[in-house]
C-alpha cells in the first residue's frame, strides 16, 4: 500500500468493549504454520518489475489443497503469465453474502546494496522479522492462507462463505492489477458483502499500543494538466502574450486557491475520537470540527498538515514543462497538478474549481486519463463493534479508531465496485518505526502472532455477526 498515514491516538467512537481474557497468540502448531507460510512467501521474489506473483499464488494453492481443500474452489488466474492471483472459496452455510479476505502478493522493489541483510530471506533477529513485504503485505496474505487452514481443521462452518484473494500489483497498478482485474473478469469469485484489506494497522508509540486504525476510507487521485499554446515566435521580438507567463499566472492564482473546508462521516468521527486524546484548546477545536464549525477547521487545518489534508480536497503542481529553444518564444507550456480528492466530491467539481481559480481563458484545464473514484465505506456498526470487542479482548485499554487515509490501497477499486472495504490487520508498529517500501522493512515478532491471533477471531466473529445496517 501507499499510505500516508493519520495518526490516530484515540478513545473508540464506537463504545467501550469489556475487556475479556482471550488468547493474545495462536498455539504453537498453529502459529509455526503461519511463520512456514510466511518465510515461503517472503522468499518468493515478486517486485513489480523483476519478479512473478505467480509462485506465490502456486505455493498457496499447494497448502490448501494439501489441507483438503478441493481444488474446484480454489482458481489461479491473472492478467499476465507472471501476474496471477489466488482465490479460494471456504463454503459457510449460506446464510449470508460471503467476506472478502484480501492482501496482495506484489511487493515493491528491494535491493540488496540498500538493505542490511538479503531482502527476500525471512531473518528473524531482535525480536523482528526483516524481509521485503514482512509488513507489507505478506503478514496479512501468510495469515488468511494459515487461517483458513486451521478453520477448515476445526470443521468451522462460518455463516457465510470466507473467500480468500491474494493479488498482484498492488503497488505497480496498471493493467495487471488484480483486484482490477478480478473485478471485471470473475466478480462472482469476489462478489462480497464487504472485504477486509489492508490499510489499517496497530499505532503504538516507544512500544506502547494506542490505538487499532479500522481504514474505512482513501482519498482518490487525479491529475489535471495545464496547458498554454502559444504561435511563439523569435525571442528578440518578445511579446506580452507568452505561454509560459499565462501558465506562471494561473499556477500563482492556484496557489492562492484553497478548497472548502468540511469534515464527512468518516472524518467527523475521527475528529470526535483525537478531541478526547487532546487538551485545553486544541481539544476544543477538534470537538468543533467534529460539530462543523468552520472557525475551528481553520485553526485545526493551518496547525497541522495532516488535519489539513483531512478537512478539504488538495491539489498541487508536480511537473512542469515548457518552451522548446533557448532563443523561441514558447509555443507551449504545461503544468501538471495532482489532486488528492475527499471521496464526496466529484471530477468536475474539482475541474472546474480549478479551471475558475485559473481565471484565464488561454490555459485549458484537463483532467488526465479517468480517475477511480472510491466511496467511502459506511461505518457498519456490526464490522465496527466486532472489530472494537476484538481488539478489546486482545488488547485491553486499546481503542478502535476509523480513519480516511491520504494515500490508496486496493480498496478503492473493491469500493468502486461496490463491495465496501476495511482495512484491518491487528499489526503493530511504532509509528516512528514504519519501513514500508523502504529499506530493512519488518515486523516486530510479537506483533505478527498477535495479528495473527486477531485476524482468526475477528474473521470468526464476523462470520457469524448479524448485520446490523
Ligand atoms: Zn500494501
Amino acid at each position: 500500500m501507499k499510505r500516508p498515514i493519520l495518526t490516530a491516538l484515540a478513545i473508540s467512537a464506537f463504545g467501550i468493549a469489556i475487556p475479556a481474557h482471550a488468547q493474545s497468540t495462536r498455539p504453537a502448531a498453529e502459529q509455526a504454520l503461519a511463520r512456514e507460510i510466511y518465510k515461503e512467501f517472503i522468499e518468493i521474489q515478486s517486485g513489480f518489475t523483476t519478479g512473478s506473483t505467480t509462485p506465490v499464488a502456486r505455493a498457496a494453492e499447494a497448502r490448501l489443497l494439501a489441507a483438503g481443500f478441493p481444488a474446484s474452489d480454489i482458481h489461479v488466474d491473472g492478467a499476465s503469465p507472471t501476474k496471477m492471483n489466488l482465490v479460494v472459496r471456504y463454503h459457510g452455510t449460506g446464510a449470508r453474502k460471503p467476506i472478502l479476505l484480501l492482501a496482495h502478493t506484489d511487493v515493491v522493489e528491494a535491493k540488496r546494496e540498500d538493505w542490511s541483510m538479503d531482502p527476500f530471506k525471512l531473518i528473524e533477529k531482535d525480536g523482528y522479522f526483516y524481509g521485503r513485504g514482512t509488513g507489507d503485505d505478506k503478514a496479512q496474505a501468510a495469515v488468511w492462507i494459515a487461517n483458513l487452514i486451521q478453520y477448515k481443521k476445526e470443521n468451522f462452518k462460518p455463516d457465510r462463505d470466507l473467500i480468500v484473494a491474494l493479488t498482484a500489483d498492488e503497488e505497480g497498478g496498471g493493467p495487471f492489477n488484480g483486484v482490477d482485474w478480478l473485478v471485471k473478469n470473475h466478480r462472482d469469485w469476489i462478489d462480497a458483502d464487504y472485504a477486509l484489506n489492508e490499510g489499517g494497522w496497530g499505532e503504538s508509540v516507544d512500544g506502547k499500543k494506542i490505538s487499532n486504525d479500522l481504514q474505512v476510507s482513501e482519498k482518490w487521485l487525479m491529475n489535471v494538466r495545464l496547458e498554454v499554446h502559444n504561435k511563439g515566435g523569435h525571442s528578440s521580438l518578445p511579446v506580452d502574450d507568452n505561454a509560459i507567463y499565462h501558465l506562471a499566472g494561473a499556477l500563482t492564482r492556484i496557489s492562492q486557491f484553497k478548497f472548502p473546508l468540511k469534515t464527512n462521516e468518516v472524518t467527523a468521527a475521527y475528529f470526535k475520537a483525537m478531541a478526547k486524546t487532546e487538551s485545553g484548546a486544541t481539544k476544543t477545536d477538534l470537538e468543533q470540527v467534529a460539530a462543523g464549525s468552520q472557525a475551528a477547521m481553520q485553526r485545526v487545518a493551518k496547525g497541522s498538515v495532516q488535519w489539513n489534508a483531512t478537512l478539504r480536497t488538495t491539489c498541487i503542481p508536480t511537473m512542469l514543462e515548457g518552451g522548446h529553444a533557448l532563443n523561441a518564444l514558447p509555443q507551449l507550456a504545461a503544468a501538471t497538478v495532482n489532486c488528492r480528492v475527499l471521496p464526496e466530491d466529484g471530477i468536475e467539481y474539482v475541474r472546474s474549481a480549478l479551471q475558475k481559480a485559473v481565471a484565464d481563458t488561454a490555459v485549458a484545464v484537463t483532467v488526465i486519463g479517468t480517475p477511480l473514484i472510491g466511496p467511502a465505506s459506511p461505518l457498519r456498526a456490526d464490522i465496527m463493534q466486532a472489530v472494537s470487542t476484538v481488539t478489546s479482548q486482545q488488547w485491553p485499554g486499546v481503542v478502535t479508531i476509523p480513519i480516511m487515509v491520504m494515500g490508496g490501497t486496493d480498496g478503492r477499486s473493491l469500493r468502486a465496485a461496490g463491495i465496501p472495504t476495511y482495512g484491518m490487520q491487528g499489526f503493530f508498529f511504532d509509528r516512528d518505526d514504519i519501513h514500508f517500501h523502504g529499506s530493512d522493512e519488518r515486523m516486530k515478532v510479537q506483533s505478527f502472532y498477535e495479528g495473527h491471533a486477531f485476524l482468526y477471531d475477528l474473521v470468526k466473529r464476523l462470520s457469524k455477526a448479524t448485520p446490523t445496517s
